[in-house]
């Protein structure tokens, strides 16, 4: 797990304190002399104020993006408590400022309309990425263009015109990994997003290899428990007065509510991790014991130097049908997503996957014998006896 933190929000400076400490700290350092212990969870959708003219200037302000002190205006504006996830996250992934939104893939389209509007529509992006991702890149639904390359071949595929270069590492669904300082080195100064969704700061943090741009699925291991659907952008503050200008205008917001679970979900986040991460390793070890396993993908931290931990998420390639394995867990929850505490299987053809063309797939290096376990805070014994169990009741 990572030991310090070398930088915090704001960049200059450097904390002492641990991730671990940041990670239960972070966003919450004000409330004790405010004699809180609890983050104040605000719902409000309005804020009042006697003073129209003032408000009226400020509105001109944060319009453009920027963050101006002081209550907010109206909920679509800005929020108190979304406010604190957004500083904690960034604290968290080492950069200035985050921005958050209602899901990841809100998050994800707020990056893209930011990079169309800034006149550099052209987009490179590395195969495999989570389905919607590839779908609504693929799809040029928001205006920009797309070239697919090898993480190897990124610096080819750069034009005058490209705004954004786009990779997951490790990926959904194939834990491929993919060496984030050398597409920054191939990148000529075009920011590079990375997805770190899979990882978490916990265990790897983009930055530390020269991305710019990190995106989460706050949905996912952040939140943690899968009951709060969120996205969140953590970058410099000159990227992120874009997206909270295409926010403002397009109102994809994370809701307060949604906030203070990811915000309480930090708090556990290493721990979860690293329990997670030590049972992920385990299973991955049996599952490649299995005579109807054919391989098992999950990433060796020391191949790319990048992560702690092999981390939560594997996926394996299954010589039983995949839909019979799915339906034989018991104790193993058949559903999409991840990062929650219970553990989770599901067929990326079937549903994460899904709405990536066949041919797409197969070029993102995605088997229909795929399956993908997301690993939770149960004992290993009981998910492998469970797992054993519904590979061996397959036909
Ligand atoms: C789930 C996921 C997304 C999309 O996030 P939502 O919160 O479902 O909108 C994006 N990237 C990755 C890697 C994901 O797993």
């Amino acid at each position: 797990m990572r030991p310090r933190l070398r930088r915090t929000a704001d960049p200059r400076v450097v904390t002492e304190q641990t991730f671990w400490t940041r990670a239960v700290h972070a966003g919450r350092d004000d409330l004790t002399d405010q004699g809180l212990h609890a983050v104040p969870l605000d719902l409000s959708t309005t804020y009042p104020s006697r003073d129209s003219r003032d408000e009226a200037e400020r509105l001109d302000v944060m319009t453009t993006g920027a963050q101006v002190p002081g209550m907010p205006i109206y909920a679509r504006l800005g929020n108190p408590t979304v406010a604190r996830f957004e500083g904690a996250i960034a604290e968290l992934e080492g950069c200035e400022s985050g921005v958050a939104f209602a899901s990841g893939m809100a998050a994800l389209s707020a990056c893209l309309l930011a990079t169309v509007a800034a006149g550099r529509p052209h987009v490179v992006a590395a195969r495999p990425l989570y389905g919607t991702s590839d779908h609504l890149i693929a799809s040029g639904l928001l205006g920009n263009q797309i070239t697919w390359a090898d993480p190897a071949d990124v610096g080819a595929a750069v034009r005058p015109e490209t705004g954004l270069i786009i990779v997951e590492t490790p990926a959904n669904p194939t834990l491929a990994e993919i060496d984030i300082r050398a597409v920054v080195d191939a990148a000529g100064g075009v920011p590079v997003l990375v997805d770190n969704t899979f990882a978490t700061p916990a265990l790897q943090r983009p930055t530390d290899f020269g991305a710019t741009v990190v995106l989460h699925s706050a949905t996912k291991f952040l939140g943690g428990h899968g009951d709060a659907m969120g996205g969140v952008v953590t970058c410099a503050e000159e990227f992120a007065q874009r997206l909270r200008q295409v926010r403002i205008a397009t109102g994809g917001v994370l809701h307060p509510s949604a906030a203070y679970l990811l915000q309480r979900g930090l708090a556990t986040l290493p721990v979860r991790m690293e329990r997670s991460s030590d049972t992920a390793a385990v299973l991955a070890e049996r599952l490649l014991a299995h005579p109807k396993v054919s391989a098992v993908h999950y990433p060796d931290p020391s191949k790319l130097g990048q992560l702690t931990t092999g981390g939560a998420m594997l996926s394996f390639e299954s010589e039983a049908p995949p839909h019979e394995v799915v339906s034989a867990v018991r104790l193993i929850t058949p559903a999409v997503s991840l990062g929650s505490t219970d553990t989770l299987l599901q067929h990326p053809a079937s549903l994460s996957h899904h709405i990536v063309a066949p041919q797409d797939r197969a070029a993102g290096g995605i088997p229909d014998s795929l399956l993908r376990l997301s690993v939770g805070l149960e004992s290993p014994e009981d998910l492998w006896h469970d797992l054993d169990q519904a590979l061996d009741r397959t036909t």
